[in-house]
């Protein structure tokens, strides 16, 4: 797994994953956008959740509800009231803290001088239709849930499910985030994967527990380990107020600790905040009286011949902090040789050099030259192991403009190509590219058409994102396919044309495994299935 968020941060830009938000005006704080291998990944993530909890279930229907809707929604939802964070302001700088990420001081001048907390609502207010109508306006959905919610009654006439059934649903959602951080973890813009399961009060406790334990087993299965995953029970004084129980699945990120996904038990809160004539319903939740709906949201049980509101499990779980944690489970610096004594010396001098400028040089802001240090020390405390971490070192903000940065580059270069490899080793389903193929010779015309009718037919099969790719020596190819997770290279060399030594080899190719660097020949005929096969 990776180690520091840097080397992600920095393979992410290196090689198309993820980039930050309009960097050429200079960013946009809490924006990020995914690259041509991160926009395959995360689609592969969702279609992974989208598989386990709708077409293979089967008390699960899908919906896909707008963004922007009603402002009453957020009134009864109890977002206008109470979906905000407690700020607080820098008399000094000026700048503005989430109070709960602070120990008594401002984070950027060191000030101690801070106001007390205010609320501060997390939702953005936006104006809808052409009119300047005060009241014209609604907010970007920070959740998808109420989507969900409202559409209750919808699908169940539409589909005639009986309980315990749930509706499942992904999508963007914004939240005005008083200190976005910790690259794509907290940001304004994001994707959720929500469920609301339904269930019949009285039932909820056990499926609470039975949800948790399938989220557990849906992130092992797309390769998070059990080590970093862990549940947490939230204590009592920690509930929302809507909550009866909630698990908190917290995965171990580069930065710490943190909540990946939330599992609820929101009893009859939701569908009863947003009904009419509540004190019909014989609600257990405590909710504000609502004079606008004009819907009962509530379910007729056939059995008992009455109307119940169901109560709500919903597991919650944000797109881009899977993505995140996919990737860096799957981050992995590996050495493929020992490299000798005398190769690594002259780079332990250029890297000591580089550090030396580093701390000597005026124009660097102070947090990008404690970053750059402090990555630095990390490596030298380990070089041998850690030798490939400073191609990220390299690329992290200011060490361009160090002097010596392109000597480190070109002493570093070479010996990380020959005897180290950093690959990410994702489950096949997840890898953006599932497989490349790789001429041995670019020029020579049999090698070529072999391997790019190979592609076509590959790719034509449907069923995985194949390329082509003749941008290197062979073995430099492998180590950037490894580099983006590719699980399997296919080679075409002599060999396949029945121009080798061996005639029995004509028409076969080499498969290369990412994980184990293992070659195998593979009759081009068998290919498809072979590759199918190993996918899973
Ligand atoms: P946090 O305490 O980290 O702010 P939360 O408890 O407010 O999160 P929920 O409202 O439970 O989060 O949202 C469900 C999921 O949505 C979270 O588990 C997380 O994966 C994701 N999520 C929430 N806020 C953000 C954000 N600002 N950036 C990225 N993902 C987010």
């Amino acid at each position: 797994a990776a180690q520091t968020m840097e080397q992600l941060v920095s393979l992410s830009k290196r090689r198309g994953f993820i980039f930050p938000g309009s960097a050429i005006y200079g960013g946009l704080q809490g924006t990020y956008d995914y690259g041509p291998l991160g926009v395959e990944l995360k689609n592969n993530l969702k279609l992974a959740w989208w598989r386990a909890n709708v077409w293979e279930r089967e008390d699960m229907e899908g919906i896909d509800a707008s963004i922007l809707m009603n402002k009453l929604t957020w009134r009864y939802s109890g977002h206008e009231e109470t979906f905000v964070d407690p700020m607080v302001d820098c008399k000094g700088c000026k700048m503005r803290w989430r109070a709960d990420q602070l120990a008594g001081k401002c984070p950027s001048c060191g000030s101690a001088e801070l106001t007390e907390p205010r609320p501060f609502n997390l939702m953005f207010k936006t104006q809808v239709g052409p009119v300047p109508d005060p009241e014209s306006f609604s907010y970007l959905r920070p959740e998808t849930a109420q989507g969900i919610f409202l559409n209750f009654k919808h699908v169940l006439d539409s589909t005639s499910r009986k309980l315990p059934f749930g509706i499942a649903q992904m999508g963007k959602s914004f939240r005005n985030e008083i200190t976005p951080r910790n690259f794509i973890f907290r940001v304004r813009e994001f994707e959720q994967m929500e469920i609301e399961f339904f269930v019949k009060p009285g039932e909820d406790e056990a499926w609470h527990q039975k949800w948790v334990e399938d989220r557990i087993n849906w992130w092992l299965s797309v390769g998070l380990s059990k080590d970093n995953l862990v549940p947490y029970h939230q204590k009592a004084n920690e509930l929302a107020h809507y909550a009866k129980a909630t698990v908190d699945l917290l995965y171990r990120f580069p930065h710490g600790l943190e909540e990946l996904e939330g599992i609820a038990n929101r009893t009859d809160y939701d569908l009863g905040s947003h009904s009419k004539d509540q004190g019909s319903l014989g609600l257990k939740a405590r909710v504000a009286p609502n004079s606008h709906s004009t819907e009962k949201l509530t379910y007729f049980d056939a059995e008992t011949k009455q109307h119940v509101v169901p109560f709500v499990i919903e597991p919650s779980a944000g797109v881009d902090r899977g993505v995140l944690a996919v990737l860096s489970e799957a981050y992995a610096e590996e050495q493929v040789k020992p490299a000798p004594a005398d190769r690594l010396k002259p780079v332990e001098e250029a890297l000591g050099t580089f550090l030396k400028s580093v701390s000597r040089n005026e124009k660097l802001t102070a947090d990008a030259k404690n970053a750059l240090l402090a990555e630095g020390e990390r490596i030298s405390g380990a070089l041998g192991e850690r030798l490939a971490s400073i191609t990220g070192l390299l690329s992290m903000p200011g060490a361009e403009s160090i002097e010596v940065a392109k000597k480190l580059r070109g002493q570093v270069d070479p010996v990380v190509d020959e005897f180290y490899r950093t690959v990410l080793h994702f489950k096949p389903r997840l890898a953006p590219i599932k497989v490349a193929v790789l001429p041995l010779k670019k020029n020579h015309a049999g090698i070529v058409d072999v391997a790019k009718g190979i592609r076509r037919r590959l790719q034509s099969s449907g069923s995985m994102r194949v390329v082509y790719d003749d941008t290197g020596a062979i073995g430099k190819l492998y180590r950037r396919q490894d580099e983006i997770g590719t699980p399997f290279c296919v080679t075409v060399d002599f060999d396949t044309l029945g121009d080798g030594k061996d005639a029995s080899t004509k028409d076969t190719v080499t498969v290369r495994h990412r994980d184990s660097m293992a070659q195998e020949r593979v009759a081009i005929s068998e290919l498809e299935g072979y590759l199918r096969e190993k996918m899973g």
